[in-house]
């Protein structure tokens, strides 16, 4: 390949005890936006950030899908590429005036249906353009937008439409009819199902409609209502340890923070071309993959096919991706190929790369230098957060193996949990303790659905503690140690252990279960379970394969176990809750730490 003109960092030296990728300011081929960290960290407030955005005409509040679509389309962007869409074999662009014509549809045509504001419409499907004509529309609308993992088999997406008391679903066609049809009694709120058809109208399916004929029959003329800052706008669900999935709920004044992290976080500049690969059904892909590069008015590009690294690379050169956002387990994949397969490639247009979702190890930062001229910039954050709190920026050294540094704005901590339930900071650098953040971000949640037990126990007085194990060093750099929970990161996706539990007790088979996350060096963890049966029944690899069977087909393969082991009985508490902790230590060897509380124990 080429190497991109001027952006070549130096080469990684140890500093202050790390390996540091030194930026030369004057290697950068853009000024970035971010130019002095310190200087902008201290000089923050919120209003600067708010002021890069426009807020509804006269006063009348602020909408994300305005900031991200209307007023591009009234200002001297309106015929420029807003959204690219490469399907399979197939191609489409939206330009700013289009995706406000088209997401206007959308908005009159939910309105048709007599919603109210604060209605909880769901998207399901791959990544085609309705999902995103869906969300912003919706948004217009006021209602309440929840993008669903069109992976997750039918368990996990009824109870999701359950909690989050769906009264709209929008999908498509094919996986109407594989994953929801037959669930259907079960959700009694559920008023609308839209579906859209294969390349065309959906075919008459009893208690839908069509999206095509819907889309025909509204106006392009609708006019956001007033909209409150806090009004709620998005719903995204996440996993904890135990009980059901979380829903995460954030409203329109997030978009704060969506643009202000594309902005320094991800560098972007008004002519990007952007790239997220994340799927809108979890969070990076709608906050990155929809609304802050459109919130900065720059080129989204959407790709509907999945990973293959060759169909990658042709993205990247085809298209002339500028800012590149993507995953650990992505670039793990790469990887494995080498740089044999960028040969002959001309990505000069590539400028910024970053990461997210999980950690990224040293030496994929350092194989981004190799393979693409720069580093891989990893940045953290979580549903919860609903934006980058961070990240290594453009213009700021990058030591391989840390998440970075806070943005402008938030303020980051190391805290340990005291016996009065009190929280302490860690001072000394590079001693673990609980990740936790201030308060206050325009994105963080503003509850969790339903679950206002479940949302307290997430702060400490003004702290929020993100659940998190990580460290600081001398330099304010943040490393992520591990999940101080049993939450399980598998490429990428935030699995909780007993919802994959659950689907398997349902299996008459099963008398318990108790699920982990084994590392694996491509997707970070994989999910493991491990099963004691009823009496009656024989571990045996029949069984097993028919309880893998059962899983994928209850939770779909992106949530199913990998493996499955048998065991005559699972460690349990006093109280009877499965020790997945023991499990883990066992399955990895490690020593098995504090078992005072361990009641029966068979192996
Ligand atoms: P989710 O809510 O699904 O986005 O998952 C958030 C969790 O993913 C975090 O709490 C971390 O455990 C993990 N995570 C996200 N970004 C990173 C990162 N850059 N490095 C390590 N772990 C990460």
């Amino acid at each position: 390949m080429k190497p991109p003109a001027a952006s070549s960092p130096g080469a990684a030296a140890p500093l202050g005890g790390h390996a540091r990728i030194v930026k030369a300011a004057a290697a950068a081929r853009m000024r970035p936006n971010l130019a002095d960290y310190a200087a902008t960290y201290r000089d923050f407030g919120w209003d600067k950030a708010r002021a890069l955005l426009d807020g509804l005409p006269n006063g009348a509040g602020l909408n994300i899908a305005h900031e991200a679509v209307d007023r591009h389309a009234a200002g001297p962007r309106a015929d420029r590429t807003a959204l690219r869409w490469i399907g399979r074999g197939r191609e489409r662009d939206f330009t700013w005036r289009d995706l406000r014509a088209e997401s206007n549809r959308v908005a009159d045509a939910l309105q048709s249906l007599g919603l109210r504001p604060g209605a909880r419409v769901f998207v399901m499907a791959g990544r085609i353009p309705e999902l995103y004509l869906a969300v912003l529309g919706a948004l217009k609308a006021r209602c309440v937008v929840c993008p669903l993992f069109s992976a997750f088999g039918p368990e996990p997406i009824a109870m999701r439409l359950e909690i989050g008391e769906a009264e709209v679903l929008v999908t498509t066609e094919a996986l109407y009819r594989r994953k929801v049809e037959a669930l259907r009694p079960r959700l009694p709120q559920l008023r609308h199902v839209v579906l859209i058809g294969e390349g065309g109208a959906a075919t008459a399916v009893p208690g839908t409609r069509d999206w095509t004929a819907m889309m025909a029959a509204a106006g392009t003329d609708f006019v956001i209502p007033p909209t409150d800052p806090e009004d709620l706008a998005l719903l995204h669900f996440t996993s904890g340890t135990t009980g059901r999935p979380k829903g995460a709920v954030h409203v329109h004044e997030a978009v704060v923070m969506h643009a202000m992290t594309g902005r320094y976080a991800l560098d972007l500049h008004p002519d990007d071309v952007f790239w997220c690969t994340a799927d809108p059904g979890w969070v990076t892909g709608t906050s990155y993959g929809i609304i802050a590069p459109l919130a900065n008015g720059v080129t989204n590009l959407v790709v509907e096919a999945e990973f293959d690294a060759q169909s990658w690379y042709d993205v990247l050169e085809r298209e002339r991706v500028s800012v590149w956002y993507t995953a650990p387990t992505a670039i793990r994949m790469m990887m494995k190929l080498g740089t044999a397969a960028l040969a002959g490639r001309d990505l000069s247009a590539l400028r910024f790369m970053a990461s997210v979702g999980e950690p990224l190890n040293p030496e994929a930062v350092l194989w981004g230098v190799e393979a693409f001229g720069m580093p891989f910039h990893d940045n953290w954050w979580q549903t919860e957060t609903g934006g980058i709190m961070i990240a290594n920026y453009a213009a700021m050294d990058v030591k391989p193996g840390s998440m970075g540094r806070p943005l402008p704005g938030v303020t980051a901590a190391i805290l340990k949990r005291d016996e009065d339930g009190g929280v302490s900071e860690v001072t000394a650098p590079m001693q673990e303790g609980e990740l936790a953040l201030k308060a206050g971000w325009p994105s963080m949640m503003r509850g969790y659905l339903n679950e206002e037990a479940r949302y307290r126990k997430c702060f400490v007085g003004n702290w929020y503690m993100t659940g998190d194990l990580a460290m600081r060093d001398e330099d304010g750099y943040f490393w992520f140690v591990g999940r101080a929970d049993d939450v399980i990161k598998s490429s990428g996706h935030l699995i909780g252990p007993f919802e994959v539990e659950s689907a398997l007790m349902e299996h008459p088979a099963v008398a318990e279960a108790g699920v982990i996350g084994k590392p694996d060096p491509m997707a970070g963890e994989i999910v493991k379970a491990f099963v004691a049966l009823k009496p009656g029944h024989e571990a045996n690899e029949a069984m097993r394969r028919e309880l893998l069977g059962h899983a994928r087909k209850r939770l779909g393969s992106a949530v199913a176990p990998k493996e499955i082991d048998f065991r005559a009985n699972l460690p349990k508490t006093r109280s009877g809750k499965i020790m997945r902790r023991l499990l883990k230590a066992r399955e990895l060897g490690l020593p098995e730490g504090d078992i005072s509380t361990l009641e029966s124990d068979e192996r």
